[in-house]
């Protein structure tokens, strides 16, 4: 087990055939089975028993582990948002794993430094705010709204970081924001509850007519309203609010509009799709999941403020045996949460050298053509129904005859293997709901979709 260079090869050789099977469709989209089940299947007890694992075991066990989980690059996986990694990912994935530097201070990884300030100039100018702006990179979009919440935060009351919060803040935001804003809100000791849901159209978009009445009603109770969060895209639907119109409401009100675009941010890469998110300029900071739409590994979150201000002093703490005064320009572990946190730059900055914007503009555009591919096709149909045209690659419908049953019409699909799609409430009912992330999903997929969902509901009452 000790030679890297032939290990290292056979378990590469093992992963190149479970990408090419799933590409091709030869695997399931998602392992099935019991915990108990897939536990035996992966023999846990043996090697947690300490068993000595051989390398035609490690194999086995590679095998085994890429057979029982989600696979990204099947055609028919299209249930939750995560990116199919590309090959400059993978590589930069294996760097890190072997060189294992932390980008705390520049000292301790100064190539990994350099690359993560790059990479976060890169993210400024693609939202637009390279003249005032800055970023940071965290671990995923949660960590991201969170640090985001707690520089609004300070904003408002400066005196928090060492003190706590005074009176009464607010988080505005509609019901369909993600859920880490709450969570957010929990953590931040605000609770929950000062999370004040806006009021929305029936699919879950800010109503930017009903926001000053809200703003209002929100201070008449004593609140202090100081973050307003707007989806771009909402993960449910894969909708985006009218962000212009709400960051005019939000300057006037000197409230911090937040756009969480962990997931939509990808359009801005698009000429064609950038114009989704037009009135960012007037956001104060955008979160941005680079292991969602850029075909990375997780976790790789860029999270941008229009204000550097905002971020440069925000976690600064007494730690005089890190980091030195002078060097606050350049230590990235001022910028975050996040201790020993690898420079995750590295993934992105291969994608952008190896596979390029405009590789990446073509995933993107070619997802979110194929939501409306889907769109139109459903909309040729009679048995099924969906709410809206997507805006993304998300989409969200039902088959008719399935009633209140798209539940189990989505469990029939996984157990089948040929397709995996997730579900969600849209408008108080139940729909199916797809992410179409796949680069290897086509029109034909889709249509292949449809006519397998009509074929496992007309059996959904067999074998109960
Ligand atoms: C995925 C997502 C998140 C959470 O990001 P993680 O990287 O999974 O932590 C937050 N907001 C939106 C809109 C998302 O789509």
């Amino acid at each position: 087990m000790s030679d890297l260079r032939t290990v290292g090869q056979a378990v590469l050789e093992e992963l190149a055939r479970h990408l090419d099977d799933s590409t091709e469709g030869k695997t399931t989209a998602v392992g099935y089975g019991t915990i108990g089940e897939v536990s035996a299947r992966l023999n846990l007890d043996r090697w947690l028993s300490g068993q000595a694992m051989s390398v035609p075991d490690l194999l086995d066990f590679v095998r085994d582990y890429c057979d029982l989980s989600a696979s990204y690059w099947h055609p028919g996986y299209m249930a939750h948002q995560i990116a199919a990694p590309e090959l400059p990912g993978v590589a930069a994935d294996m760097v890190l794993a072997m060189t294992n530097n932390i980008s705390l201070t520049y000292e301790l990884a100064p190539a990994g430094t350099a690359i993560d300030r790059a990479v976060c100039g890169w993210l400024t100018s693609k939202a637009g705010w390279s003249d005032t702006g800055t970023a940071t990179l965290t671990h995923g979009g949660s960590l991201g709204n969170l640090i985001v919440m707690v520089a609004a935060r300070s904003r408002a009351q400066p005196g928090s970081w060492r003190s706590g919060v005074t009176g009464r803040p607010v988080i505005m935001a509609p019901q369909t924001s993600h859920y880490s804003i709450r969570k957010a809100a929990a953590v931040m000791g605000i609770g929950q509850d000062c999370v004040v849901g806006l009021e929305t159209d029936s699919l879950g978009r800010i109503d930017v007519a009903k926001l000053p009445a809200a703003i209002k009603a929100a201070r008449d109770r004593g609140g202090q309203p100081f973050a307003l969060v707007a989806n771009g895209c909402a993960t449910a639907t894969g909708l985006y609010d009218r962000i212009g119109e709400i960051g005019e409401l939000c300057a006037a009100q000197g409230i911090w509009m937040h756009v969480d675009g962990a997931h939509g941010s990808a359009a801005l890469l698009s000429p064609r799709l950038r114009s989704r998110l037009d009135g960012l300029h007037l956001a104060s900071s955008l979160t941005w999941d680079a292991h969602k739409m850029l075909r990375i590994s997780g976790l790789c979150t860029g999270v941008m403020l229009r204000h550097a201000a905002d971020l440069d002093t925000l976690f600064r703490q007494d730690a005089s045996y890190l980091f030195q005064d002078d060097a606050v320009d350049v230590d990235m572990g001022q910028r975050t949460f996040e201790t020993s946190k690898p420079p995750l730059g590295l993934k992105l900055l291969l994608t952008l050298a190896i596979t390029g914007e405009g590789g990446l503009r073509r995933y993107i555009e070619t997802r979110f053509d194929m939501a409306q591919a889907l769109w139109r096709m459903i909309g040729e149909r009679d048995d099924f129904s969906v709410p809206y045209q997507p805006e993304s690659n998300v989409l969200c419908f039902r088959y008719l005859p399935a009633g209140d049953r798209q539940l189990e019409i989505a469990e029939r699909l996984r157990q089948d293997g040929r397709f995996y799609l997730s579900s969600v409430k849209v408008d108080g009912a139940v729909h199916l709901r797809v992410s179409l992330m796949s680069p290897n999903t086509t029109e034909e997929t889709l249509a292949s979709l449809l006519d397998t969902i009509a074929e496992l509901a007309g059996r959904l009452d067999e074998g109960r």
